[in-house]
């Protein structure tokens, strides 16, 4: 084990994360376990276990450790879900979920990063099912998920996702413009109503696609 990640990263739980009101022993656990480090570049490793977004190329960014924290609280998984992500990103959301033994499928448009994910996670012994694709579309043929976690801001629902959500499921999802967003619990109730609730403000990268904003 490296001890220098290892205190950095008990450091940012109880910093970052606990001291916020994270209280769910398995998620804790979770940020204890997963090596944050190994899901940056050479030159960005140092700033892993920092308070805020951190660059993992492509204009895109791994999210802050505490909203990664609280969209998975917000998310409430439950061991053998069926989850689906959109925008898998550097791959470190995808481990918090598969730590807490989730049936994850995640979806990423940008091929170089779910490559470098995929590599990622399977060498720390994580079965994502990742695929390249415009997410904004779901992934119809494992339809339906338990819960879907979108990783990018949105301005709408994109109607694709919550078509894939069985009935009670949730989605959680930052909902606005491009410069900020409400980070949003979506339950579905029956096939067309929802109930809604507003976590707290945010800011994401934009969710491009044909159901989110235009490239
Ligand atoms: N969950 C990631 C953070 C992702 S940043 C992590 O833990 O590191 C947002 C990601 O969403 C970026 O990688 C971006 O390329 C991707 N993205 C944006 N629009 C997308 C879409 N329509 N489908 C799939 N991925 C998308």
């Amino acid at each position: 084990m490296d001890t220098k990640y290892h205190i950095l990263r008990e450091k940012m739980v109880a910093e970052q994360i606990q001291s916020r009101g994270i209280e769910n022993a398995e998620i804790l656990k979770a940020f204890r376990e997963v090596p944050r480090e190994r899901f940056l570049s050479s030159y960005a490793k140092n700033s892993s276990y920092e308070d805020h977004p951190v660059s993992i190329g492509f204009g895109q960014t791994i999210s802050q450790p505490y909203i990664v924290a609280l969209m998975t609280e917000v998310l409430n998984p439950l061991k053998g879900e069926k989850i689906l992500e959109i925008g898998t990103g550097s791959g470190y959301q995808a481990a918090i979920l598969s730590h807490l033994g989730v049936n994850l499928y995640s979806i990423e448009r940008l091929p170089e990063l779910a490559k470098k994910a995929r590599e990622i996670l399977e060498e720390l012994g994580y079965s994502v099912k990742i695929k390249v694709d415009d997410g904004t579309l779901g992934w119809e043929k494992e339809a339906p998920f338990s819960g879907i976690i979108v990783t990018a801001a949105s301005y709408k629902i994109p109607a694709p996702l919550f078509e894939q959500l069985g009935i009670g499921g949730r989605l959680v999802i930052p909902l606005g413009g491009e410069l900020s967003q409400v980070l949003t619990k979506i339950t579905k109730q029956t096939k067309e109503r929802f109930s809604e609730e507003k976590i707290c403000g945010c800011v994401f990268v934009p969710l491009l696609g044909e159901h989110g904003f235009k490239k």
